[in-house]
């Protein structure tokens, strides 16, 4: 949704409502862990009203286990919380899943894998930044790909069957490799909502 229209997003949460997308991705920014704000809870109470979608809610925040009830509050179905933001991140994990919801960790670019090695198969699902996180729009930083290969690898070593997320610079011409790279869902702002035909294009994506 950061690349929505703010200004129309009953409009475009529709036009979601009506592809074929899977989840509707919400990047929550509080101008501390990243530098810029995107937007809160008034706000996102109003995108849950008009989601027909499951909610995928990405927190870039500091003390993203202070907001848990609130987030499940608005039917959230994943909520994701960064490594980097947690130092408790085994207890962040199980609390999100003992109030009800699948439970997903996202690493920056320059964050190694390692740093989730022990809860691989406490988590639903692993979110790989594919750009610096902050901003909509960013280019794609090509690393990612092989830290996506290794991540892999590292599920299948523990059968862990956590999901692989993939945000920032995510459209058609790289849609491909990141799936080939074992990457199971992909996150796209600026690509869908740029796109002359956004409904084509999220079909484009998950052709
Ligand atoms: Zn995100």
């Amino acid at each position: 949704m950061l690349a929505a229209d703010f200004g129309n997003l009953e409009r475009d949460i529709s036009m979601l409502n009506a592809s074929h997308c899977d989840w509707i991705h919400l990047d929550v920014m509080d101008g501390v862990f990243v530098p810029n704000i995107s937007f809160g809870f008034p706000v996102m109470e109003a995108m849950a009203k008009v989601a027909k979608k499951p909610l995928d809610v990405h927190l870039m925040i500091v003390h993203p286990e202070k907001f848990i009830h609130e987030v499940k509050a608005l039917g959230t179905y994943m909520m994701s919380v960064h490594q980097e933001a947690c130092p408790h991140l085994h207890r962040v994990v199980q609390q999100i899943k003992n109030v009800g919801m699948k439970a997903g960790v996202v690493l920056n670019p320059a964050t190694p894998l390692c740093m989730i090695e022990e809860v691989l198969t406490n988590v639903d699902m692993i979110l790989l930044m594919a750009v610096n996180p902050g901003f909509g729009g960013q280019k794609f930083i090509p690393q990612t790909l092989d830290k996506i290969k290794r991540l892999r690898q590292m599920l299948d070593a523990v059968q862990s069957d956590a999901l692989i997320e993939i945000d920032g610079g995510v459209s058609r011409f790289n849609a491909n490799e990141l799936y080939d790279a074992g990457a199971n869902v992909l996150v796209a702002g600026s690509a869908v909502f740029n796109a002359s035909d956004p409904i084509a294009e999220i079909d484009a994506l998950k052709a």
